[in-house]
C-alpha cells in the first residue's frame, strides 16, 4: 500500500543499524497507524500530509536512534492534528512511545515571539527535553523537514520559521555536536531569514570558491599520495566546503573579506585511529609547512560539544593557504551526529564508560556519578540530573553558556575566555549592574565588563563554581604571591 510519494517503511528499516524483529514490528505498525491517521490531509505543497511523516522518521533513522524513537516519530502529529487520543497511543504503542509523542506535542505549543524572545524559547526547550533527550531529537528531525520544504509555507510566514530555526534548532543542534543537522538548518533557513546577507555572501565568495575548489581537487589528491607513500594507506580524504551561515557569521567578523578566512573549504582526512590523527599530522607538516598559531589538538582538548578533530593550516605553495581538519571514523560520526551518536553506541551495548569517554560534557556528569554503573541508570541520570544541575544563560549577542548551577558572573566571565575572567570589572544581568556575587538564573543575559588593569582577587573562589575558573584564578594568584614573597623577602634583607 506504499505511496509514490513517501520513502517506504523498508525504506526507513533499511537505513537503521541491526534492528530486531520487535524493532521491525513496532516500526511497521507506527507507520501504518500514521498513515491511516493522517489519511486525506495536506501540507501546503499539495502532497500527502502523510509524506512529512515518513520524512520525519527516515531523519531519525538516519541518525540510528532507537525504534520507540522513530515510531514516535511516525506517530508525532497524530495527537494534535490527527484527533487521536493518547490513550490510543498507549493502548497500541505502550508508554514509552505515548510520553515521547506527547513530550513533542507540548513542545509545538511553545510560540515563537520574535528574536527579542528566543532566549525564553530556549529555555523552555532546555527544561522540556530534560525529561528525555529523544523528544528533542524528534523535535529536530520533524524542524528538519519542515525547513526543508519552507518554499511551500506562504510567504507571511516564512521569515518568522526560519528566523526561529535559526535561533533555536540550529542552535540546539550545535550544542549537541550534531553538526550535519545544524548547517542543514542553517543553510536552508538563512535565504529566508536575511536574504540581503545571504546575496551578499553568495556574491562575495563566488570568485574565490571556484578558485578554492579547484586547488582543493588538486591537493587533496596530493595529501592521499602524500600519506600513503609514508606508510597511511588507508586514509580517506576528500574536502568540505563550509555551510553558507556560518560563512557569512564568520565573515561579518572579518570585514566582510573571504581572504581572511581560511576555512571556507577545508581538506579531512579520515583515518583509522587516533595514533593515526597524529601521525598523518606530523607527515603532512613534513611536506607542507603548517600556518603558526593555527595548530588545534581537539582531540586532546575537545569543543565543550564533544567535537573532535586534528586541525591545521598549511601554506599551499602558490601563495593560498587551506585548512585540514584530521579525525577518525568514529570521530567523524561524532561531529555529524553529536550526541545521537553517543545514543546508538548504547544500544550496541556498550557501557556507559564507553558511552562517555568522548563527549566533554558527559564526561563531566560522569564525574559526579562515579558511583552509577548500569548504562539505562546512566542514561537517565543524563536525562534528569544533567540539566537539573545546570543553569543555562546567555550571551548578550543569544549565545548558550552552561554552567553548574550557583555559579556567578566570574564564572561566566572564565567560560567566555581567561582574558575576560582575569580582567573582569563587572557584570550586568540582563541589562541591570549586579554584584559580581550574584547566584545566575536560567536564562540570565550576561553581559561581562572588563578593564585594563582588573585583576583577580582571592574572595572570587568563594563564588565560582566551576574547575576553569577556579584554576585561573588560583593561576593569577600563585604567581602573584611568588612575586609578593620574593619582593617580601628583598625587602627584609635590607
Ligand atoms: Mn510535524
Amino acid at each position: 500500500m506504499s505511496h509514490p510519494s513517501y520513502p517506504s517503511v523498508d525504506e526507513i528499516i533499511a537505513l537503521m543499524k541491526s534492528p530486531t524483529k520487535s524493532d521491525r514490528e513496532l516500526i511497521e505498525k507506527a507507520y501504518a497507524f500514521a498513515e491511516k491517521a493522517h489519511a486525506g490531509q495536506k501540507r501546503y505543497s499539495g502532497e500527502p500530509y502523510f509524506n512529512h511523516v515518513a520524512h520525519v522518521g527516515v531523519n531519525l533513522a538516519q541518525i540510528h536512534v532507537d525504534a520507540p524513537t522513530i515510531a514516535a516519530g511516525f506517530l508525532h502529529d497524530t495527537i494534535e492534528d490527527a484527533n487521536v487520543s493518547p490513550k490510543i497511543i498507549e493502548q497500541e504503542f505502550g508508554k514509552e512511545v505515548l510520553t515521547l509523542v506527547e513530550g513533542v506535542t507540548k513542545l509545538g505549543k511553545l510560540k515563537y515571539h520574535g528574536v527579542e524572545r528566543h532566549v525564553e524559547s530556549l529555555r523552555k526547550f532546555f527544561i522540556a527535553m530534560s525529561h528525555d533527550i529523544r523528544v528533542l531529537l524528534i523535535k529536530l528531525a520533524d524542524r528538519l523537514h519542515n525547513i526543508q520544504t519552507l518554499e511551500h509555507v506562504p510567504e507571511a510566514k516564512r521569515a518568522r520559521i526560519a528566523l526561529e530555526t535559526l535561533e533555536i534548532h540550529a542552535r540546539l543542534a550545535d550544542r549537541f555536536g550534531m553538526g550535519k543537522w545544524k548547517a542543514i538548518f542553517e543553510d536552508a533557513a538563512f535565504p529566508y531569514a536575511y536574504p540581503k546577507e545571504h546575496g551578499q555572501v553568495l556574491a562575495i565568495i563566488k570568485n574565490k570558491r571556484i578558485a578554492d575548489e579547484k586547488y582543493a581537487e588538486k591537493i587533496h589528491r596530493s595529501i592521499q599520495k602524500e600519506l600513503a607513500a609514508n606508510g597511511l594507506k588507508t586514509a580517506r580524504v576528500d574536502y568540505r566546503v563550509k555551510n553558507l551561515f556560518s560563512l557569512w557569521k564568520k565573515l561579518a567578523r572579518k570585514d566582510m573579506d573571504p581572504d581572511k578566512v581560511f576555512d571556507i573549504l577545508a581538506v579531512r582526512v579520515i583515518v583509522k585511529s587516533m595514533e593515526d590523527c597524529y601521525r598523518a599530522l606530523g607527515i603532512i607538516h613534513k611536506h607542507w609547512r603548517p600556518v603558526s598559531g593555527r595548530i588545534k589538538d581537539y582531540i586532546a582538548v575537545p569543543k565543550t560539544n564533544g567535537y573532535r578533530s586534528l586541525h591545521t593550516t598549511i601554506f599551499r605553495g602558490d601563495g593560498g593557504i587551506i585548512e585540514i581538519q584530521i579525525r577518525t571514523e568514529e570521530m567523524h560520526n561524532e561531529a555529524q551526529f553529536g550526541i545521537a551518536s553517543h545514543l546508538a553506541y548504547k544500544e550496541k551495548g556498550e557501557s556507559a564508560k564507553d558511552i562517555d569517554k568522548n563527549l566533554a560534557w558527559v564526561k563531566e556528569l560522569a564525574k559526579w556519578q562515579k558511583e552509577v554503573a548500569g548504562s539505562d541508570e546512566f542514561m537517565e541520570h543524563l536525562h534528569m540530573d544533567f540539566f537539573k544541575n545546570r543553569v543555562f544563560v546567555f550571551t548578550p549577542k543569544g549565545d548558550v553558556i552552561d554552567l553548574p548551577e550557583e555559579s556567578s558572573p566570574v564564572d561566566f566571565a572564565y567560560a567566555i575566555h581567561s582574558n575576560i575572567g582575569n580582567h573582569l570589572s563587572g557584570a550586568k544581568i540582563n541589562g541591570k549592574l549586579v554584584s559580581i556575587e550574584t547566584k545566575l538564573k536560567s536564562g540570565d543575559i550576561v553581559e561581562i565588563e572588563t578593564k585594563e588593569n582588573a585583576t583577580p582577587k582571592r574572595k572570587w573562589l568563594d563564588y565560582t563554581k566551576t574547575t576553569m575558573a577556579k584554576r585561573h584564578i588560583r593561576i593569577y594568584l600563585d604567581k602573584t604571591s611568588t612575586i609578593g614573597a620574593i619582593a617580601q623577602k628583598f625587602f627584609k634583607k635590607k
